[in-house]
């Protein structure tokens, strides 16, 4: 993903209103629709417009593009992951509804752009593939466009003629005669399904239905930070709509296993760490498990049980950014399993010689009573 200015593409200034964006983003995306807009250049203008309302027309999504530059804010696919849009969907279908509506003229079913179906897929990956990133193969069965006919139905993807009802528009006009006098409307042609199409010789791979189902795969390229419950979306991968238009989206579901020891919270690392009360009272040097392999810690003399060691950045990435989070050691001084007779003795002398003042909090409140 290249760095684009999405301002620029809208035409809007940088501290346009969600209204200005909005209006700016329905203006274009009516001018470019490649239903409406044949020129060769205006299907790609049309995927950058959608691109750049995608994150501005979405305050969390355009906060982060504001400070973080072009693709480079947590949201988005950077280091280079190529089909990847944002990681939470929303805010595109219904505006997208909108404009097909505005086709639709006065309700009619005109020969419209279609969008096809979302697929959804869940991917697990282990812990530590979530935490560095990983490269996945996936394969899902989808809906494409017939290979053979090229979606038309007809033979060779030659074998139709133009509908005679609708001269190939797609659109028939009728009269209505309403109270107020005639009026000329237009509805989809109902002969060649508004594809101004009808084939002569069905198409042997897809009977004539133009799209076949397929297994495909797709290399996914998962980036470090993800975390379990999130969705990368892959734009273009979804079903081929039954008519003219654009593919749905592939949706992938992140699952990630948890670890054997460590536990995740969004991009800090916690242990426990069980050490004998002695050591915790004596000091020592424990070898700890980390995302990044075995770690030293040193854990100072009279460590209360309970004590939380901070070690920076030896947590997980913070996905797009270069950044980690910490890992945090929670000390557990633990007593002996048994009490022999020998070991008794050696508590009861050291007791012998604690001041016990020293630990009552609650010594006064205790003795007023
Ligand atoms: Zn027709
Ligand atoms: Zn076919």
């Amino acid at each position: 993903m290249a760095n684009k200015d999405y301002y620029q593409i809208l035409g809007v200034e940088k501290n346009a209103s969600a209204d200005e964006i909005k209006s700016a983003y329905r203006r274009l995306a009516k001018k470019y629709h490649p239903d409406v807009n044949k020129t060769p250049e205006a299907a790609e203008k049309f995927k950058d417009i959608n691109e750049a309302y995608e994150v501005l027309g979405d305050d969390k999504k355009r906060a982060n593009y504001d400070q973080f530059g072009s693709a480079d804010g947590p949201q988005f696919g950077g280091g280079g992951a190529g089909g990847f849009g944002d990681f939470f969907g929303g805010g595109f279908s219904d505006i997208f509804s909108d404009i097909f509506s505005s086709f639709g003229r006065g309700g009619s079913r005109g020969r419209v752009m279609e969008k096809g179906e979302d697929i959804f897929v869940n991917l697990s990956i282990s812990f530590e593939e979530a935490a560095f990133g990983v490269e996945k193969s996936i394969s899902f069965s989808k809906i494409e466009k017939c290979s053979a006919c090229h979606g038309t139905g007809a033979k060779d993807g030659k074998e139709y003629s133009v509908c005679p009802d609708c001269h190939g528009s797609g659109r028939v006009r009728f009269q209505q005669n309403t109270m107020f006098g005639t009026t000329i409307r237009e509805t989809g042609c109902t002969t060649c399904n508004a594809t101004g199409k009808v084939v002569k010789i069905k198409c042997d791979k897809c009977g004539g239905k133009g799209y076949e189902k397929i297994v495909k795969t797709v290399d996914v390229k998962v980036p470090a930070g993800i975390d379990d419950g999130q969705t990368l979306k892959m734009r273009g991968e979804g079903n081929a709509p039954i008519r003219d238009g654009i593919n749905g989206d592939l949706n992938i579901r992140i699952s990630v296993a948890p670890h054997k020891i460590l536990v995740r919270k969004g991009n800090d690392i916690y242990l426990d760490l069980y050490i004998p009360f002695t050591q915790a009272l004596l000091g020592t040097k424990v070898e700890i498990p980390t995302l990044k392999g075995v770690y030293q810690l040193t854990i100072p003399p009279l460590t209360p049980s309970g004590t939380v060691m901070r070690l920076k950045n030896k947590g997980v990435k913070i996905l797009n950014r270069e950044s980690y989070g910490d890992m945090l050691v929670s000390i557990k001084a633990e007593p002996p399993k048994t009490l022999d007779k020998q070991t008794k003795k050696l508590l009861e002398e050291l007791d012998s010689k604690i001041d016990e003042k020293l630990y009552s909090k609650y010594q006064n409140f205790l003795s007023k009573r």
